[in-house]
């Protein structure tokens, strides 16, 4: 545990949550300014900052859990899709510094449309970047 971590202060039950899904591995609660109806997070109970601090054991175990808890909402609310969200860095809008998996519910019939704005693609820029990223 962290101490002036919130979501580890969660983990310990020291500040109250909605949760929904609970074990060894992970809790899963609704985020307090939800984006829809059922956003909710899926934290290890563990403490580690973000994607790239996390032994890929512990991240296995959460992804799995964070399949089994969309598979649950979308189900149970019920939804029509849902976006994962997984946010690293403040330049990447994290505000909360413990890895979190936001599962995001989404509507057919929801105004609004694309969560991202697509930009027409440079086929020599993205040709040359995939070359410069690829390993
Ligand atoms: P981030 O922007 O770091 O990816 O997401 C952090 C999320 O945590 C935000 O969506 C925010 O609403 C949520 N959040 C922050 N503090 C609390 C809290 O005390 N309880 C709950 N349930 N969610 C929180
Ligand atoms: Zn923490």
């Amino acid at each position: 545990m962290k101490n002036d971590c919130v979501f580890c202060a969660i983990v310990a039950g020291e500040i109250p949550s909605f949760k929904v899904y609970e074990d060894d591995c992970v809790l899963a609660y609704l985020d307090i300014n939800p984006f829809t109806k059922g956003h909710a997070l899926v934290i290890p109970k563990v403490h580690s900052a973000g994607l790239l601090d996390t032994p890929a054991e512990t991240l296995k175990e959460v992804v799995v859990r964070v399949q089994k808890v969309a598979a649950h909402i979308k189900a149970t609310l019920p939804c029509d899709g849902f976006n994962i969200l997984q946010n690293n860095g403040a330049a990447a809008g994290q505000t909360v510094s413990h890895l979190h998996f936001h599962i995001v519910p989404r509507f057919a019939d929801a105004e609004g449309g694309a969560v991202f704005t697509p930009h027409t693609g440079d086929m020599e820029a993205l040709k040359a970047l995939a070359e410069r990223l690829r390993f």
